[in-house]
């Protein structure tokens, strides 16, 4: 073992030692390189199989906001989310350790289900609007939750605007795009329908969708929010998309309204716009591309 892996296995004997009562003996350690930023390891001790992921310490918070997340959607009853054992810091390094989900094959109603588990999460609403009682992240993007009755107006302000400002300070997007926006702000309430709020995972795209081993689905990495579920469907088709059956389903057990698929560019404007300011200008054709279309 390399100095390095005998830091980061001795930090996870520290985890263990605060999170676990019994005895916390390793049995099996096996790191995990599947995130973006942060470190993980899957590890086994007799009393059960944990899934730690860590930082150092570079989003502060970050964990913290993710523990939140999934103990909200634990809540909903609706798709299962890991159960979160911790969240702490030691030293600088901030940590999160939660139930590790052993993967296995989908079953054979396994994108049905999800679908109609989705829509199930999506009936939960806030009688406080579109947001979220606390700050969180969409991957390494800070992600600001302030509360509006609106849901299009929390949309473009805490959404659009927020990444926009970001971009435009740090020279991402010039000026003529910057208005662009704005003339579009003008445009969505024709556009998109503006629905009372529903609590997403915030993040959902299949590297964050899990099996178990008994086929159904798991959601991990949560950026959980209350906003307008189109934007929650339109996600899951950023990077390839999700079954038919799964589409399916979720419109039976929750309708969406006709046009769905002329509003998807308009949803993912935002993770585009947050790809842009993560990394870097090569997602700025795209969000060019959608601006001019409408
Ligand atoms: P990051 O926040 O760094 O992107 P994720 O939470 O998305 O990390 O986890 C990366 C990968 O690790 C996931 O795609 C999933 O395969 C696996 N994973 C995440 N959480 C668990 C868990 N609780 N149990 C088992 N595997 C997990």
């Amino acid at each position: 073992m390399s100095q390095q892996s005998q830091e980061q296995y001795q930090f996870i004997e520290r985890i263990l030692k605060i999170h676990v009562r019994e005895d916390v003996s390793i049995e099996e350690f096996q790191f995990f390189y599947g995130g973006n930023f942060n470190l993980a390891v899957r590890v086994k001790l007799k009393s059960g199989e944990f899934f730690i992921k860590w930082n150092q310490g570079d989003h502060h918070g970050l964990f913290e906001a993710e523990a939140k997340n999934l103990q909200l959607l634990a809540q909903t009853n609706t798709i299962q989310v890991p159960q979160v054992i911790g969240v702490g810091a030691i030293e600088e390094k901030e940590y999160l350790m939660m139930e590790c989900i052993p993967s296995g094959e989908i079953n054979a109603t396994y994108w049905e289900d999800f679908g109609r588990k989705l829509a199930l999460m999506h009936h939960n609403s806030s009688e406080m609007g579109h947001g979220l009682s606390y700050t969180n992240y969409l991957g390494a993007a800070e992600q600001k939750n302030e509360w509006n009755l609106n849901g299009l107006r929390f949309f473009i302000e805490n959404r659009l605007k927020n990444q926009i400002e970001i971009a435009v300070y740090n020279r991402k997007i010039d000026l003529d795009m910057e208005n662009k926006f704005r003339q579009l702000f003008e445009k969505l309430p024709d556009l998109i329908p503006n629905e009372s709020s529903s609590l997403m995972h915030g993040d959902l795209w299949s590297g964050n969708v899990m099996v178990n081993a008994s086929g159904q689905v798991v959601l991990v990495d949560p950026s959980c929010y209350y906003g307008l579920r189109e934007a929650e469907l339109a996600f899951t088709t950023m990077f390839g998309g999700f079954d038919k059956a799964f589409y399916e389903a979720y419109h039976e057990a929750y309708p969406i309204e006709k046009g769905f698929h002329e509003r998807i560019p308009l949803y993912n404007l935002y993770p585009l716009m947050v790809h842009v300011n993560l990394f870097g200008e090569g997602y700025v054709p795209a969000v060019q591309k959608i601006l001019n279309s409408y």
